[in-house]
C-alpha cells in the first residue's frame, strides 16, 4: 500500500516534486477544496500539505484515522487544530525559515515608499501631473530603528537597515547578548526605552497572550512625535483603533500595514483612505523564492516524517529541534525499559500504573522531556490503540489516564548516556535501565537490583528462579523442545543460593504455552515474556 499524500492550495510546484520522486507516496494534487469535499475523501491520507486556505479543523482530523502529518508550507498555523492534531497523534510541521528575506525586503519596500511618497508619485504621474515639490521625503540614513523581537525576520531587517546607515535598537527579553552583538544592534532594556529612542517602530514577534495589543494607546504615546509604525507580523500585535487615533492626532506620522486582526481587509476599516498609510494584503511571504522555499523546506520535513519517522520538525512533538539519529537509540531504551517493567508488574498483578518516573545520566538530560515521552509510549504499549500511540500524543494520553509522569532526583550514574524508568502500581515499584551509547546498539543493564547486559529487541524472557545448580539447563532444554532459538542468555543473581534473574532474547514469536512450561520447572519462580512492537 502506497503512503498517499494529498497537496492543496497550490503549494509550489518543487515541494511537490519532492514528495512525487519518493517510489513509496503517492501523492494527489488538488486545488483547495471546499470543506466538505475535503472531509470526504480526507480519510483515504497519511499526509496533508497546504498553505493556510485549507483548514485542517477538528471534524477534518477526527474523520482522518490514517492521517500521519499536516505540513504547512508557510509560518503561520492558525488554520490548523493544534490541540486535536497533538491529541491524535498527528504531527503538524510547518516551513518558518523560507519566507524571512522576502518580508524583510518589503520592508524597505513599503517604509520607504511611504517616506518618499512613491505611490502619490506614481498615481500623480499616471493621472498627467508634474508634483516635484509636494513630493519631498526623507531619508532612512541616520533614522533609529527600534525592532520589537528579534528573530528570523528582525534579524534580517536589522542586516538591511545597517546597510542604510540607520542606528538599530531592538527589544527581546528572549534572545542572549550574543545575537544582539553579531547582528550589531543595541538591546534596549526595555519595550519602553526602545518606544522612546525609536523614529521607525517595527514587530516581528509571534501573535502571544504577551504580544496582543501590545503596541496600544500607551505604547504609542511613548513614541517620538512623527514616528512611523510598521506591523508585517501578525493583526493585532498592534491596536489599530489606537494607531488610527494617533495618526489623526498627528503624533504618529504614517503607518505600514501589511497583517489585519481580519482577513482579508473589508468594509470601512480604519485605515481605508488613510493618506499616511501604506496597505498591503497580507504579501510579506509572497515572493516566488519564497514560496519555493517553503515548500520544498514543508515537503522535505513532511517526507522525513512520513518515511523515517522524524519528527524534529514537528510543532506540536517533544521532539522539536532534538537530533532524531543521536537521540533514536535513547529513545527506543526509554520506552522499551518501561515496556519490560509494566510486564514485570503485571506479572505481580500489579497492571493500574500510578506514576512514571524517568532518570538520565548527564548527556541526556537536556533530552528528558522527549525520554519522558517515550516512557510513556512504553507504558501504554498493549494499552492504547497501537497505530496512533507516539511521542506527540505519548504525553497528552498517559497524563489524560491519570499517569503522574515526573523526572527523577539526581542524576542516573551508570553512564552519561544511561536511561533508567521507573514505574509505579498499587504499591509495587519496578525500575528498568540500560545505557544508549552513542557507538553501540542500546543495552539493558539493570532490571530492579539485577545487573544485566542484553539488547532490549524481539522478544526478551525475564525468569525468576532459586539460584540453584541446574536451572539454567532445564530453560534452555524447554525452549529447544519448544523450537525457540535463544539469541542471548544473561543469568544474574544478588547472593549466592538467593534469588536470581535471568533476561534471555530469542528470536521470533515463541508458542503460547511456552510460558506455562517454563513456570512448571523446578526452581523457577515467575516467567515474564514481552514482545517488543513500537519503535521510538
Ligand atoms: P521568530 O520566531 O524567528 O522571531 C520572533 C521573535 O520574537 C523571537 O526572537 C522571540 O524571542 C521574540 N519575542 C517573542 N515574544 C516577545 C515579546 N513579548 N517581546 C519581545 N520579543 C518577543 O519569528 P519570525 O519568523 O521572525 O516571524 C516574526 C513574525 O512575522 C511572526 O508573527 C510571523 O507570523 C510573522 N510573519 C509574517 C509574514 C507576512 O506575510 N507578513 C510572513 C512570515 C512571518
Amino acid at each position: 500500500m502506497p503512503i498517499r499524500i494529498f497537496v492543496t492550495d497550490d503549494i509550489d510546484h518543487e515541494g511537490v516534486e519532492l514528495l512525487r520522486a519518493v517510489p513509496e507516496f503517492a501523492v494527489d494534487e488538488l486545488p483547495t477544496l471546499p470543506a466538505a469535499e475535503l472531509l470526504e475523501r480526507i480519510d483515504q491520507y497519511d499526509a496533508i500539505v497546504g498553505r493556510s486556505a485549507t483548514r485542517v479543523n477538528e471534524a477534518l482530523l477526527r474523520r482522518a484515522r490514517k492521517l500521519r502529518v499536516v505540513g504547512r508550507a508557510g509560518v503561520g498555523v492558525d488554520n490548523v487544530a493544534m490541540d486535536i492534531a497533538t491529541e491524535l497523534g498527528i504531527a503538524v510541521i510547518n516551513a518558518p525559515a523560507g519566507n524571512t528575506v522576502a518580508v524583510a525586503e518589503l520592508f524597505f519596500g513599503t517604509v520607504i515608499s511611504l517616506l518618499r511618497h512613491l505611490t502619490r508619485a506614481d498615481a500623480s504621474m499616471h493621472e498627467g501631473r508634474w508634483e516635484r515639490s509636494e513630493l519631498l521625503g526623507s531619508e532612512l540614513r541616520g533614522k533609529t530603528l527600534g525592532i520589537v523581537g528579534l528573530g528570523r525576520i528582525g534579524g534580517e531587517v536589522s542586516h538591511r537597515a545597517l546597510a542604510f546607515g540607520m542606528d538599530v535598537q531592538a527589544f527581546d527579553p528572549y534572545v542572549g547578548d550574543e545575537r544582539f552583538a553579531a547582528l550589531r544592534v543595541k538591546r534596549a532594556p526595555s519595550l519602553d526605552a526602545l518606544l522612546g529612542a525609536a523614529q521607525l517602530l517595527t514587530v516581528h514577534v509571534p501573535l502571544t497572550d504577551e504580544t496582543t495589543g501590545m503596541i496600544g494607546a500607551a505604547a504609542l504615546r511613548r513614541l517620538r512625535p512623527g514616528a512611523i509604525v510598521v506591523n508585517m507580523a501578525r493583526g493585532g500585535i498592534v491596536d489599530d483603533d489606537a494607531l488610527r487615533a494617533a495618526i489623526d492626532r498627528g503624533h504618529v506620522a504614517g503607518a505600514v500595514l501589511d497583517v489585519y486582526v481580519t482577513e482579508p481587509l473589508i468594509g470601512d476599516h480604519p485605515f481605508r483612505g488613510c493618506a499616511n498609510v501604506v496597505l498591503t494584503p497580507h504579501i510579506g511571504a509572497s515572493s516566488a523564492e519564497a514560496q519555493r522555499n517553503v515548500a520544498v523546506d514543508a515537503c522535505a520535513a513532511v517526507r522525513d516524517a512520513l518515511l523515517h519517522g522524524d519528527l524534529s520538525r514537528t510543532l506540536n512533538g517533544v521532539l522539536a529541534g532534538e537530533d532524531a539519529a543521536t537521540l533514536g537509540p535513547a529513545l527506543l531504551l526509554a520506552r522499551r525499559a518501561a515496556t519490560v517493567a509494566r510486564a514485570l508488574l503485571a506479572e505481580r498483578g500489579a497492571t493500574a500504573i500510578d506514576s512514571v518516573t524517568l532518570k538520565t545520566g548527564d548527556d541526556l538530560t537536556a533530552s528528558a522531556g522527549a525520554l519522558l515521552a517515550a516512557a510513556a509510549a512504553g507504558t501504554l504499549e498493549g494499552v492504547v490503540e497501537a497505530d496512533r500511540l507516539n511521542l506527540i500524543n505519548a504525553r497528552s494520553l498517559a497524563t489524560a489516564r491519570g499517569l503522574v509522569l515526573a523526572h527523577g532526583e539526581g542524576g542516573f550514574a551508570p553512564h552519561s548516556r544511561a536511561v533508567e524508568v521507573r514505574l509505579v502500581a498499587g504499591g509495587h515499584a519496578m525500575r528498568v535501565g540500560g545505557v544508549a551509547a552513542l557507538d553501540f546498539p542500546p543495552r539493558l543493564t539493570r532490571i530492579a537490583d539485577f545487573h544485566i547486559d542484553v539488547a532490549p529487541r524481539g522478544t526478551l524472557l525475564v525468569l525468576t528462579n532459586r539460584d540453584v545448580p541446574g536451572v539454567i539447563g532445564r530453560v534452555g532444554t524447554a525452549l529447544a523442545e519448544a523450537g525457540v532459538n535463544i539469541a542471548e542468555y544473561h543469568q544474574a543473581r544478588l547472593a549466592e543460593g538467593g534469588d536470581a534473574l535471568a533476561v534471555v532474547t530469542i528470536d521470533g514469536v515463541p508458542p503460547a504455552h511456552v510460558r506455562e512450561t517454563l513456570i512448571a520447572l523446578r526452581d523457577v519462580r515467575s516467567a515474564t515474556l514481552v514482545r517488543f512492537t513500537g519503535t521510538a
